[in-house]
């Protein structure tokens, strides 16, 4: 009893699951400046600051283009129209993803080929990828899903084998490392987002697409605006999906500080894993890369709603991610009868607790406490 009144005179009473408006607090005089620019300067869309973010984007990935687009969807989706597979093609996917990948997919006129992950990384089983493929098979999309990166080796080995290409859903991995190459430098092209709940994360919706490949990111740049190379010269059917001045002016002023946020974020996982010690509660792996994003903390319990309870009374925000996988939607009603064994026992158990920039040493402190004596 006395402890507990010791720590909430301390403050530590309420942790939120994340604060958007403390994380940007410290960028908004700049980000302030930097929208004024664009306001006075009369042009909107696809200009300067789309410009000056496409190149130190790409320079920071270390890829040789980055395209600018709306959101993270539209990149997966003009990644996918840009290769011009046949109609129908099998896109080989994981199972346990977030929904966009997924959507992405079918959007761009293919089928979704769901593959297992492994139990221990939620990341799609590299080893499980060979069964799957088929006469119609021409891509595999990786998720670096929470910012692990996947089994890049193992997957470009048997991709190469079929002849297939490789794109990576690299929304929650920005600046992740692995093998010395940044997500997003990894295989033939890839799909971010600049959401703002994301590691780099915009005011709106924003997204790009990254490549090393010339005449792929030539087309993407024409499908993002209408399928337009030259003004009113349409040489594809084309979406609208541009990145807007606004978002990219406060993407340039933040991705100045996306390294530094991603070894704070790095130094909280790497507490969270030597210091949280509760049999019920079972932990990530440490990085599977050289540096891992850690865009979220994911662990697993039985009884997860009695476990986020309990961190609710303790004034501590969690979140599911995912809590049903994308073959149990109803968008997706013909997979519903299918079985995901593996992908359904994680998306039971899983459990987002506090891991963001914005956590004082003592509030993560806090979480370890109460999460041990749970
Ligand atoms: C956020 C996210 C997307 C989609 O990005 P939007 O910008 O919201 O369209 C795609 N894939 C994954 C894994 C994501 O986390």
């Amino acid at each position: 009893m006395k402890k507990e009144t010791k720590l909430s005179t301390k403050g530590i009473k309420n942790i939120p699951f994340l604060d958007l408006k403390s994380i940007n607090r410290p960028f908004e005089k700049e980000i302030n400046n930097a929208v004024r620019q664009v306001t006075s300067s009369g042009w909107y869309i696809l200009g300067e600051e789309a410009k000056k973010f496409e190149n130190a984007f790409a320079k920071f990935c270390g890829a040789k283009h980055c395209i600018g687009v709306a959101n993270g969807l539209d990149a997966l989706v003009l990644l996918l129209k840009a290769s011009n597979f046949p109609q129908d093609s099998e896109i080989i996917v994981p199972a346990n993803t977030y929904i966009a990948t997924i959507l992405a997919i079918t959007l761009a006129g293919h089928k979704p080929i769901l593959v297992e992950p492994d139990p221990q990384t939620f990341l799609i089983d590299a080893h499980k990828i060979e069964e799957k493929i088929s006469r119609n098979t021409k891509a595999i999309l990786v998720v670096h899903l929470y910012g692990k990166c996947c089994e890049m080796d193992t997957i470009l080995k048997v991709a190469q084998r079929y002849d297939l290409k490789v794109f990576e859903d690299a929304a929650q991995a920005h600046g992740a490392i692995y093998e010395g190459k940044r997500a997003g430098n990894l295989a033939d092209g890839a799909g971010f987002s600049f959401y703002p709940t994301k590691n780099l994360g915009a005011l709106g919706d924003a997204g790009a697409i990254t490549t090393n490949d010339n005449l792929l990111a030539e087309k993407i740049r024409a499908l993002r605006n209408y399928g337009s190379g030259k003004k009113y010269i349409f040489e594809f059917q084309g979406l609208n999906s541009r990145l807007d001045e606004i978002q990219a002016s406060v993407l340039n002023v933040k991705l100045n500080r996306i390294e530094e946020d991603n070894f704070i974020r790095q130094k909280i996982a790497n507490r969270y894993l030597s210091e949280i010690n509760n049999d019920k509660v079972i932990l990530p792996p440490a990085d599977t890369c050289k540096l891992d994003a850690w865009h979220l903390f994911v662990v697993r319990v039985d009884n997860r709603d009695n476990f986020r309870k309990y961190l609710l009374e303790n004034g501590i925000g969690t979140d599911i991610h995912y809590p049903i996988p994308p073959h149990k939607q109803l968008a997706y009603r013909e997979w519903n009868n299918k079985t995901f064994t593996i992908t359904e026992q994680i998306h039971e158990q899983v459990v987002s607790i506090p891991l963001n920039v914005v956590l004082s040493e003592n509030e993560v402190t806090y979480i370890i406490d109460k999460i041990n004596k749970y």
